[in-house]
Parts: C-alpha cells; structure tokens; sequence
C-alpha cells in the first residue's frame, strides 16, 4: 500500500529507469517481451478466476472469455508491433544528398495506467492500456481498483514474471495500491510522467484530465467516461422486427447487469402505433430480467440514486421493472418512457445511469428526431435499427451521427466489442477526452506514441528501425515509396 509522496517518488523513478530501458529495445524486442507477458497471463492457474468471481461477482464463464480477450489482445498488440505498423518509419533524401531526414514514432515515457471496476482483466492491471504503452515502448504504473485488489495483484505478478523470463528490467512495470484519490493525483502530477489512461466514471476521468491539463508541463490523459449509446429504431424496420429486437434490446441492455460502457441505455423511436406495440414487447422482456449482483456497493448506490432521480424527474413514466428478488448487493432492471420534447427541455435526461436502466424517447415526427440527434453530446457507440428502405429515407440522421459518436452500427446491439484493428472504441467528448484515438485494438499503441525526425543523423547511431539496411525488415516509406529495401 502506497501512502506518501516519497513513496509515489520512489515509483516513478523506478518508471523512469524503466522507460530508458525500454527506449533500449527495438520493435521486435518488444514484440517478443509482450508476448512472454501474454505466456505468463495465460498460464494463471484458477485461483485467478476464482479471486476475481469472488471480489466483483462476475460470473465464472465471462472471467474465462475476458482472460483469454486479456491474453488475445497482449499477443495481437507484440505483432502488430512486430511488423513496424507503429514506427511509421519514413525516410527522405534530397536528390542533391544534402539533406537526409529520417522519422520515426518512439514511447512518450511512464504512463499512469488507471484499472477500471467492470473490466478486472480486460480493461485493468494486465488490460489494453498496460500492453499498448508497453507495446509504445512506455514503462507502466498501475493504480489498482480498488474494487478487485487481489485480482489485480495477481496479475501485476504474471506482469513481473513475464519481465523476468524475457530478461527486461523489472523497472518497466509497478503496482500501486491505495485506497486514496490523492495517491493517483499525486501520480498524474509528478513531472516524470508523460501520459494517463483511464477508463471510469465522468467525474473521475474529468477531474484526471484537468489535474494532467493544470500542470506546468500539460499531458495527455486518455479518459474513457460514460456514454448512453443512443439505438434509433427507425419505422420501416419495426413493422416485420418489432419482437426480434425488443429481446435483442433488452438483453444487450442488461448484460452483465448493465455494466458496460457500451450498455444501449436511451432507445429513440417515432411515436404512434409500432413503437406502442414495441413498448409492449420490451415491457414483457425486462419484467422477465432478474436481477443481478454489481460490481460494487458504490456502483450498486451510484445506480440506485441515479435511477430515483430520473423517474422523479417531470414526464418520466415507469415502464416496467425486472423481477422483484432484491438480495444485498442485487439491482433491479427498469425501463421509463418520456418524449422529445421533455428530452430537450431537460437535457440531463441524457446522463449515464450505469447499470440495467433504458430510457425510450418517442419523437413527434423525424424533425423532432433530429433535432434530438443534433442535442446528442460524443457517445462511444451510436446504434441504427432501420431497414435499406429507412437507410435511404433517414440520410441527414446519419451524416449527423458520424460527428456523434466513435462506433456507428447498423442494426445488432454496441454491447460486444471486439478487439481488431479496426476498432474504435472511443468517441467525442464527453464518451472520451481525445476522440482521436481508440481504447480497443492495436491502434491504442498511438496514444503514447510522439514522432522524432533525425536530421542529418550517422547510420550506426540511428534506431534500427531508420538504419539503410532496415534490419528489423519494417515496411518503411522511403522517398514515398512503400518498401523493405
Ligand atoms: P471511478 O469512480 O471513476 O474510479 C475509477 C478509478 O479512478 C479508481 O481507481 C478511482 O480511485 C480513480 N478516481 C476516480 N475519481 C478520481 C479522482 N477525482 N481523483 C483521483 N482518482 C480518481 O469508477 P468506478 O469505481 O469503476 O465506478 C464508479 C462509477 O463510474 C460507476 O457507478 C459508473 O457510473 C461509472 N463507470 C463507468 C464506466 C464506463 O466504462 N463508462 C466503467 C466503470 C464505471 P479510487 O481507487 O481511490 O476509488
């Protein structure tokens, strides 16, 4: 347990030295240091699933699936690495052999790596964050959640043990446990650390990208914050779907007890006779939800006041509610109803309730709708249940939703997010604060990444990544041409 600023010095300095250590090895190097990493994650035996069922209640099957996305996403990130896709190596010489320019992407330095509560492998100590800034060539410093400590713990071990077998210093990587805000301030504030990932709650994110913006020298901090991942559900497609997606709807919505970031919280329909008969089908769904475990009590009060105060807020109706069978530390699904026009009149009905809460809006006619959209603050995801024929009738919705959001689907629920390239989990603020860059998949090695241009530079001295003879045999744009050689 950490508990002073002496001891936060102590870590970042040994961060520091990690990072010089780590500026020390070329892409493949790191490739091959991820991928010990990954060894050591995948051979926790089961007591790690057990610690984790045990301290956030998440059920056993989704562990097993999140550890080997855990395991996935450290072995995708070492090959893309491998490859020089992040080195963006590029060379230029001018044809009179004066000038001979040469850049590359190098590690920004230590990272603050904050562990999310509803991700404990996944999105936490050995999560995307911790292998894309070692996979940038950054070392790494983990403040634990507080929420799953032991879990964590566990994972920094197999951290360490990965390090050790590959032969890297141990400096690389540390742990910090404290059960104080002030310790992970103190650690965004100290001047060796040169960027923060954090994935959470509003409040916490904000207040952690003010303190990184404060500071003499401002860096970034990558937040990734709520979001209500609005699902329009357009006429055309309701008259032949409506039952098929009031089931889809409602178990995306309360998946995992509604813990998502990506939880399809507020569904926009046209009013009038198909999405009354939608209402019907989606109250039936969710009365048959039991309820679930959360995370945590603080998450569990989180949901229960803010789900008190939005159906105390004028022109919001009950729907229906899931089963009644409240244990300790139980939440009970519910879905409300409103309209547009109150939506508008009061915005803060468009505030995350994180856990299995949807709110449905009716719009009077598609003008209302999108003047809805244009109200819309940045979401990670933005959802169209339409057919080929709403496609075409509702163009101006979508050009307006693609300022809107980081992920836009056609039909399927935005729960499920897959790690691929292509990925962008992310979105305008308020979903992230740099919507520029993605969480999820290898492109989250950019967000600690800085370009380098060497002028001038002697061969030998040059990272191998820039030397003639490309030994690490990355694609490389050379006198704009795309090549090996
Ligand atoms: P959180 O409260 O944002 O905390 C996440 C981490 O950030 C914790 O380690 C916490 O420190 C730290 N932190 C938060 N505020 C801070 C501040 N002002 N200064 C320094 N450190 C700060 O998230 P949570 O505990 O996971 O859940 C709380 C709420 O966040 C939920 O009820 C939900 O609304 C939301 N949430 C959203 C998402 C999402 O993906 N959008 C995910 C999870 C949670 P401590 O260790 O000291 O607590």
């Amino acid at each position: 347990m950490i508990q002073n600023e002496n001891e936060i010095d102590v870590v970042v300095k040994q961060a520091e030295a990690g990072f010089q250590f780590l500026q020390q090895c070329n892409v493949i190097e790191r490739a091959k240091l991820m991928h010990a990493i990954a060894d050591e994650i995948e051979a926790i035996d089961s007591m790690l699933i057990e610690t984790a069922h045990l301290e956030t209640a998440l059920p056993v099957s989704r562990l097993e699936g999140e550890k080997s996305r855990t395991v996935n996403q450290w072995r995708m990130y070492a090959n893309a690495v491998h490859t020089g896709l992040y080195s963006e190596a590029r060379i230029d010489q001018s044809p009179d052999g004066k000038i001979d320019l040469r850049k590359y992407n190098k590690g920004l330095g230590p990272v603050v790596v904050f562990g999310a509560s509803n991700f404990p492998f996944a999105f936490s100590t050995a999560g995307g964050d911790t292998a894309s800034a070692i996979g940038a060539g950054c070392s790494v410093i983990v403040k634990a959640h507080p929420a799953h400590v032991k879990t964590s713990q566990l994972m920094a071990d197999a951290i360490h043990r990965g390090i050790s077998k590959y032969g890297a210093s141990a400096d690389i990587f540390s742990h910090v446990v404290s059960n104080s805000f002030e310790i992970g301030q103190q650690l965004v504030k100290h001047r060796l650390v040169k960027a923060v990932a954090f994935t959470g709650s509003f409040a916490g994110g904000k207040a952690l990208f003010d303190l990184g913006q404060s500071r003499p020298d401002p860096i970034p901090v990558f937040a990734e914050m709520g979001s209500i991942n609005p699902v329009f559900v357009l006429p055309d497609y309701l008259t032949d779907n409506g039952e098929a997606f009031a089931k889809q709807y409602i178990g995306s919505l309360t998946l995992g007890v509604g813990q998502f970031c990506t939880n399809p919280g507020v569904l926009i329909g046209l009013e009038g006779e198909k999405l009354d008969t939608l209402k019907a089908d989606l109250k039936r769904e969710i009365q048959a939800v039991a309820t679930g475990k959360m995370l945590h009590q603080g998450i569990l009060d989180h949901y229960n006041q803010l789900r008190g105060e939005m159906i105390g807020c004028n022109g919001v109706n009950i729907l229906a509610e899931g089963t009644d069978n409240v244990q300790e530390g139980f939440a009970q699904a519910m879905l409300v109803e409103t309209d547009a026009a109150q939506v508008l009149h009061n915005p803060e009905l468009l505030e995350e309730v994180f856990g299995p809460f949807g709110l449905v809006i009716s719009c009077a006619d598609r003008h209302e709708m999108k003047i809805l959209m244009e109200h819309l603050v940045g979401q990670i995801t933005l959802t169209f249940a339409a057919s080929d024929d709403d496609m075409w009738k509702y163009q101006d919705l979508f050009t307006i939703a693609q300022n809107k959001c980081g992920r836009l689907l056609f039909q399927g629920m935005p729960t499920g997010v897959e790690v691929k390239h292509a990925m962008q989990h992310g979105g305008p603020f308020p979903a992230t604060t740099d919507s520029r860059f993605t969480s999820v998949g290898p492109d989250a090695i950019k967000r600690f990444l800085r370009p380098i241009s060497f002028q001038n530079w002697p061969d030998e001295f040059l990272p191998k990544e820039l030397q003639d003879g490309n030994p690490l045999q990355i694609e490389r744009l050379v006198n704009q041409h795309w090549t090996k050689e």
